[in-house]
């Protein structure tokens, strides 16, 4: 019987060629993380799914629809986390990293799965980055989490993007918005599509980012939340603007940008890259001061972002950026005959302690195969041992990129290090 294997939809590998791309945008998050001062978090991929279903909220399409879950053999209900947030929340309580009174400043990286539809730059286990700062409610850290983003994609050399920001105001002034949402669309009820006609008494401010056309054009002439603001999230508001304009930080303000969830307060934002099309969103985020309580926490204001690699993988490649490099072997060991080769196994541990990446193709045993390979393996030089070097205790090192070459004794091969770091 014949099996054939393959990925399942909606997933894909991360292939050699590719890797280092990964590792790149990773690395910078890293880097950026750093310099604000963020540290790592690292939860599971699975989380009981009433985690998700409490704090994601069960009428958004995530919970719905779109999440994995599974009972284990006790019966027990889990997920694989649709998304970073609460699992960092469910661990900043459950670990009380908030005893010391200071910002929580955390950053995480990962896989998230949903099922969804797949299409470009959208998949069933896609890879997410975030950050969550928790424990203030001080404008200053919106605008220094959004900062945090923006340093993070131009260190990553992209430039097509912009910033569109938002107030959703708090759990107060959100009840009167409601309100006037509910009168603009209750004469258009009928026009509406089957997912609006259910928002409209849960949650109506989620018809603004409704994805339907028709819905869209009944949209457009709805209020706007930031004339519903009271004073205290007005002047939130206005702070948050007051630093960004103090950083140098462009944006601009899109009143319907909606974060639809009941925990989210105040600030919302995001990143976005007009030339992906329908998939324009690099990085969304945004104040979620009900979340900690409604985790089980003592009531604690957070303001944090998320974004997917893929899409910024889209985007640097559209910007035809130079990504780092895959890593090439600095040398590639090339011996004939049995002797060389047995020298050539002691000599390559040695080069490899002095911290000098090198590769040989031990089933090659001619010349010109094993010279085919190391012009494939794009490597910088070669070490070619013969019968001839062997009996001399001296090795040929061929700089690949130029041509020339030098004998170098094998009491002296502590040089090649000198002459590697040179070169490169
Ligand atoms: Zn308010
Ligand atoms: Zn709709």
């Amino acid at each position: 019987m014949s099996v054939n294997y393959s990925i399942p939809r909606g997933t894909y590998d991360i292939l050699p060629e590719t890797s280092y791309k990964w590792q790149y945008v990773l690395k910078t998050f890293q880097e950026t993380a750093k310099l604000f001062n963020f540290k790592e978090i690292v939860t599971p991929i699975f989380e009981k799914a009433d985690l998700f279903e409490r704090s994601v909220g069960d009428t958004s399409d995530i919970v719905e629809k779109e999440m994995y879950k599974f009972n284990d053999k006790k019966g027990r209900k889990f997920a694989l986390r649709p998304e970073g947030t609460a699992p960092v929340i469910r661990s900043f309580v459950e670990n009380n990293l908030g005893f010391s009174g200071n910002l929580c400043r955390l950053f995480y990286s990962g896989p998230m799965f949903r099922y969804d539809r797949p299409q470009k730059g959208r998949y069933r286990q896609f890879y997410q980055y975030g950050i969550e700062a928790i424990g203030s409610n001080h404008p200053y850290i919106d605008a220094e989490v959004i900062a945090f983003a923006d340093t993070f994609l131009r260190n990553l050399g992209l430039k097509n993007y912009n910033l569109e920001i938002n107030s959703v105001g708090c759990s107060i002034c959100t009840q009167d918005y409601d309100l006037a949402l509910k009168e603009y669309f209750s004469p258009h009820f009928d026009e509406l599509c089957p997912d609006c006609k259910k928002r409209m008494g849960k949650n109506p401010k989620r018809l603004l980012d409704c994805k339907v056309k028709s819905c869209q054009s009944i949209a457009k002439n709805a209020p706007s939340m930031i004339a519903y603001l009271d004073e205290d999230c007005r002047t939130h508001f206005e702070q948050v603007k007051f630093y960004l304009d103090k950083m140098g930080i462009v944006y601009k303000v899109n009143d319907r940008i909606v974060r639809g969830l009941d925990y989210y307060t105040n600030t919302a934002f995001e990143f976005l890259n007009n030339n992906l099309g329908a998939q324009n969103a690099l990085l969304g985020g945004g104040r979620y001061n009900g979340l900690v309580k409604q985790i089980g926490g003592k009531e604690t204001p957070g303001v944090g972002f998320a974004g997917g690699i893929e899409r910024l993988l889209l985007s640097l490649e559209q910007e035809e950026l130079f990504c780092g490099k895959n890593s090439i072997p600095e040398i590639f060991f090339i011996t004939l005959g049995k002797n060389a080769q047995i020298k050539g196994v002691e000599l390559i541990a040695k080069l490899r302690n002095m911290g000098i990446s090198i590769v040989t193709e031990i089933e090659k045993e001619s010349m010109k195969s094993q010279m085919k390979a190391a012009n494939k393996s794009n490597a910088l030089f070669a070490i070619i041992i013969g019968e001839e070097e062997l009996s001399n205790n001296e090795l040929v090192l061929k700089d690949l990129q130029v041509g020339n070459q030098k004998m170098i004794a094998f009491k002296d091969i502590g040089e090649i290090k000198e002459i590697i770091d040179k070169a490169k």
